[in-house]
């Protein structure tokens, strides 16, 4: 059953209770009350007459006497009991001899009556008053309230109903919306579906943001997943295709111990190429993924940056220097060994794109909020428009391109450790001029 039927149910039951209650809880007091209520009107109405009825000019002012009043008939008769005014509501022969200051009842056919007798007496004569009324007479507050309850009471239950229903079914529409978004997602045919809802209750449109946010996440990630794939294969491909033509190439009957040598020297490279992007691409996954842990202490970061300006040897060297700027003892938490493959990235890149006889130089130094590690080259540089690039995985410039060691995965692979520190890496560079490389890390990441 749905939630919107529930609800429904549940107030329905609950407003029928209620209902049921009040109406149980009006009859008992209908029950109690109609009797007393019937008896104290006839008192009331046989009094004010016997006292509203005045004798002037030798006769009685009948104007003031109510021969009917609030359900009591009444009667006046002289003191021998012969009717004087007034009818009652029954064509009473029974013998009832008169009484006074008592209720008393009285059976005409299946209805009960009270009936209650004043006695006027005057100077010469006297006379005789009588009430009647029906014991179930309904025109007290009592019936009124019986009457009230039994008709406004279920047409309030059926409008609460309508109304709850009403209220659930609005209220759960956009759900409907939700629901057709994320299926058009989950069955795959449309990643762009949005549920983009501007109206409704706030909830639920707060609801809806959090899903379109993330179905926004999730076509991002499909189509950098796609992406990833194909550079992926693409980059294997280069490798291998070249491996393929050499070994086709050693199978011709000519092939001479020198080209095998070649052959087995050209497959060697291509196997390590395609090795190293193996690893490259397994580092960036595993951090991405988060499938590693990397755990975090405080350490002393220049002496990891001195060790490894010392101990780092370049594909190439190409005469270039290396010069550091150190600043002693600067401690700030984090990973040393995501902080070495770091600089050693940023090393490798300003080897390969250096001037040849250049120089590079690495500078670390702390400041009020956070440490800097500076990778300066004075190589080919980058153009602008590539600087936004240079940090998408796979992405190399075409100047780059033809240094044929490289995958384009390194600075991708910077840029993710930095943000694992809660750090940012950034470059500044003029192309034929040279680069410089930023690490930032706060000092309370
Ligand atoms: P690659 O394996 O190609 O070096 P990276 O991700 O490390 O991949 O670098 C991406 C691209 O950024 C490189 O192909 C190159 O075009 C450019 N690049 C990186 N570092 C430098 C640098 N120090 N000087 C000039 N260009 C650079």
């Amino acid at each position: 059953m749905s939630i919107k039927w529930r609800m429904t149910v549940w107030f329905t039951g609950m407003m029928l209770l209620m209902v049921a209650l009040v109406l149980v809880f009006v009859f008992i007091v209908n029950k109690y009350s109609v009797t007393g209520d019937a008896k104290s009107r006839l008192i009331d109405v046989v009094e004010d007459n016997a006292e509203d009825l005045e004798f002037e000019n030798g006769g009685f002012n009948w104007k003031r006497f109510d021969f009917y009043s609030h359900g009591v008939y009444c009667i006046a008769c002289d003191k021998d009991g012969r009717i004087l005014r007034g009818t009652l509501p029954f064509d009473y022969s029974g013998d009832l001899p008169f009484e006074v200051g008592a209720v008393r009842t009285i059976s005409v056919g299946s209805d009960n009556y009270y009936v209650y007798d004043v006695y006027i007496d005057l100077e010469l004569s006297g006379m005789w008053i009588r009430g009647v009324i029906n014991s179930a007479d309904s025109s007290g507050i009592a019936h009124v309230l019986t009457v009230l309850a039994s008709s406004l009471l279920p047409s309030i239950l059926a409008f609460s109903i309508a109304g709850g229903w009403l209220l659930g079914w609005g209220s759960f529409r956009p759900l409907t919306r939700i629901n057709n978004a994320a299926e058009s997602i989950v069955d795959g045919d449309d990643l762009s579906a949005r549920i983009n809802m501007k109206h409704g209750a706030r909830e639920i449109r707060k609801l809806s943001q959090t899903f379109d946010a993330m179905f926004d996440r999730l076509e991002q990630s499909f189509i950098a997943q796609k992406q990833f794939t194909s550079d992926a294969s693409h980059e294997l491909r280069t490798p291998l295709t070249v491996i393929l033509s050499e070994c086709d190439r050693s199978h011709r009957k000519d092939t001479t111990p020198e080209d095998y040598q070649k052959t087995i020297t050209s497959i060697e490279n291509q196997a390590e190429k395609m090795s190293g992007l193996i690893d490259s691409l397994l580092d960036l996954t595993r951090l991405q993924q988060g499938t590693d842990r990397y755990p975090m202490s405080v350490c002393n970061l220049s002496a990891a940056v001195t060790d490894i300006c010392e101990e780092f040897v370049p594909a190439q060297r190409r005469g270039i220097s290396l010069k550091t700027d150190i600043e002693p003892d600067v401690n700030v938490r984090c990973n040393l060994r995501l902080m070495a493959s770091c600089l050693q990235n940023l090393l490798q890149n300003a080897y390969k794109y250096g001037k040849e006889n250049g120089h590079i130089r690495v500078s670390l130094s702390s400041h009020s909020d956070r440490v800097e590690l500076k990778v300066n080259d004075d190589g080919i540089g980058i153009s602008k428009e590539d600087q936004a690039r240079i940090w998408q995985r796979f992405w190399q410039a075409d100047t780059s391109r033809s240094v044929d060691y490289g995958s384009g995965l390194g600075l991708s692979y910077v840029h993710d450790i930095a943000q694992l520190h809660g750090g940012t890496a950034s470059v500044s560079s003029t192309l034929g001029v040279g680069s410089t490389f930023t690490v930032t890390i706060p000092l309370n990441s």
